[in-house]
């Protein structure tokens, strides 16, 4: 299999590796086969067929996409979170200002657009889903959201931070993007970035299986270096890389869930799973530990020479 005409949008290399194919093991919501490529020079993964933005809206669960079951209780519960308390920190070290603009690039469920109101930011969501309108409570948040980007650059709104949580893999077309974003942020501003990681343990054992591949979703899958080298060929500056802003609970099942696809789905030999069950618990370690095998990648940029 090979992929006919694709440019690859951080390094520029025509040449894609098949990497293997998968299905939407995290919400079954079809059986369609999906492929994955790996950009020969920078490893960049790419999924393939590609959509556009009505088609892969099928592939999105109607209800809720932003929560599942027990995470949500992990992450969600009561007035405090901790993953959006590291980003206030890390806001307040970067920039000391009250005034400041924040926008939350794909803001979903409202949570950190109504998290940070509470700590009294300034802050404004943009959402491509508009079913977040009937979201209890929607009227009151309702001036601080956009639907359409357009509106934001006729707001002349101008961002100090913007932050993408779990939001860039999305994109389509990153370069447009980047390019729409700039013109939206202000002169000393700061991208705060999450993303899964392509270097992840997961996918190195339980390949396909992986569950944050989450297929056709995931339009594109990055490792520290490429996305890195994405956002300084695009004029930033790197200030900050992690293994997410809240490691140890953001997705903390997802290991299991992405074992328990294997062991149920894989064709491979019963011995093979059984050593991969035995180990599971050193796999655990390693992937909670080991520096640059977590599922995440945190990561933030600064659009001028901040130092
Ligand atoms: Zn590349």
């Amino acid at each position: 299999m090979k992929l006919i005409n694709t440019r690859c949008h951080v390094c520029e290399n025509i040449n894609f590796n098949y990497l293997f194919s998968t299905r939407d093991y995290r919400f079954n919501l079809s059986n369609n086969k999906f492929d994955l490529y790996s950009c020969k020079n920078c490893n960049l993964i790419k999924s393939f067929p590609e959509f556009n933005d009505e088609e892969i809206s099928h592939y999105y669960p109607k209800i809720n996409y932003y929560k599942n079951s027990i995470e949500k209780y992990l992450k969600y519960s009561g007035k405090y979170n901790k993953k959006f308390d590291n980003y206030l920190k890390i806001i307040r070290k970067l920039k000391d200002n009250k005034n400041l603009k924040i926008l939350d690039y794909g803001c979903g469920d409202m949570s950190l657009v109504k998290y940070f109101l509470n700590k009294n930011k300034n802050i404004f969501g943009f959402e491509v889903n508009d079913s977040i309108s009937k979201i209890d409570g929607f009227q009151k948040y309702k001036e601080k959201i956009f639907f359409d980007f357009k509106n934001i650059h006729q707001s002349k709104l101008k961002f100090d931070i913007v932050i993408l949580n779990h939001v860039f893999e999305h994109i389509s077309d990153p370069n447009i993007f980047i390019k729409n974003i700039k013109n939206i942020m202000s002169e000393e501003s700061f991208i705060i970035l999450e993303i899964p990681n392509s270097n992840c343990l997961q996918i190195k054992i339980f390949k396909e299986y992986a569950i944050h591949l989450d297929q056709p979703r995931h339009r594109y899958l990055y490792n520290r270096d490429n996305i890195t080298k994405f956002f300084l060929r695009n004029k930033f500056k790197k200030i900050h890389i992690n293994d997410g802003f809240n490691k140890f609970f953001d997705y903390p099942l997802s290991i299991f869930k992405s074992f328990k696809n294997y062991i149920k789905y894989s064709n491979q030999n019963i011995f093979y799973k059984i050593l991969i069950s035995i180990l599971l618990p050193i796999i655990f370690l390693v992937y909670s530990f080991k520096k640059n095998s977590h599922q995440s990648i945190g990561a933030i940029f600064s659009l001028n020479n901040y130092e």
